[in-house]
């Protein structure tokens, strides 16, 4: 029988990079995007089948799980990747705001695992891969929402796991530390608020404070994959997956 992954957020980055390297593996992979119009990369590959699907809109999710249900008889793994992040001061965010960054990173991601959860009741089995970051462990300044946001799914997946643990249907977490991929110029920038108070002294002395953190080499999406992989088939009880630069050594 054919191993099956579900890929949220595969159009660039960990998404797209974890998408080749199991088609590579031989698996079938279903990435799943926002727009699939502009996605030559994935379309060279026979064993990955590209669907739509916004985390944020349940129709979609609905609708491209049944599409993988029409074709596949099970899904062996869902890898819930999407997500962005906002960056600024807090004081000048707005509730939509972190509405927004919820809508996603957390809101969505439950989303996607709530609808897919049925398949892997029925099937006795499968396995849930969130993908939270060093972000969900330990925290920098400007990015309050974000690490709300992981911090989310870390309670979300830890809490999950237990819980499912009796159905044989596993939760773990990927965390990455900082990867190269498109994700800091596709984040949201919140810029005003420079003049409310002057941070920059204080960001320079925290910065120092972390410095081995932000001088230590970067992953790239490839390493990411890697991680994701092993997570799919290493059969041990282990839950978090750590990439790259290891905040929490520094801490
Ligand atoms: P990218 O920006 O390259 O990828 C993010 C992906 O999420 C894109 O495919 C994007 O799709 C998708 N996405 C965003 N919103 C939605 C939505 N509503 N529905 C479906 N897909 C959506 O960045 P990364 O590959 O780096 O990020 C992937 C994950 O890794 C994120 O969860 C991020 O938080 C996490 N991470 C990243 C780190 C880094 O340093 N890069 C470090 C730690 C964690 P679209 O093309 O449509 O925008």
């Amino acid at each position: 029988m054919e191993n099956i992954i579900v890929i949220t957020g595969a159009s660039s980055g960990i998404g797209q990079a974890t998408a080749k390297l199991f088609a590579q593996k031989s698996w079938q992979v279903i990435a799943t995007m926002r727009n699939t119009e502009h996605q030559s990369e994935l379309k060279k590959y026979d064993n990955i089948k590209l669907l739509t699907l916004d985390v944020t809109n349940n129709a979609s999710i609905v609708k491209a799980k049944e599409r993988i249900l029409e074709q596949y008889d099970h899904i062996d793994v869902l890898f819930n990747n999407a997500g962005f992040a906002i960056n600024g001061l807090f004081e000048s965010t707005t509730n939509l705001q972190v509405h927004a960054q919820f809508e996603t990173n957390v809101f969505g991601l439950m989303s996607v695992t709530r609808i897919f959860l049925p398949v892997f009741r029925s099937q006795h089995n499968g396995l849930i891969i969130n993908t939270s970051s060093m972000g969900g462990r330990i925290t920098f300044p400007l990015l309050s929402l974000y690490h709300a946001s992981k911090f989310a799914v870390e309670g979300f997946s830890e809490s999950l796991s237990f819980e499912l643990s009796s159905q044989n249907i596993r939760v773990k977490l990927i965390e990455p530390g900082s990867t190269i991929t498109d994700f800091s110029g596709r984040s949201m920038e919140i810029v005003d608020g420079n003049d409310l108070y002057d941070y920059r002294d204080f960001m320079m002395r925290y910065r120092q404070s972390r410095k081995n953190y932000l001088n230590s080499p970067r992953s790239s999406a490839e390493d990411v994959a890697k991680q994701v992989f092993l997570a799919a088939t290493d059969n041990s009880p282990k839950m978090r997956y750590v990439i790259g630069n290891d905040a929490i050594s520094y801490i």
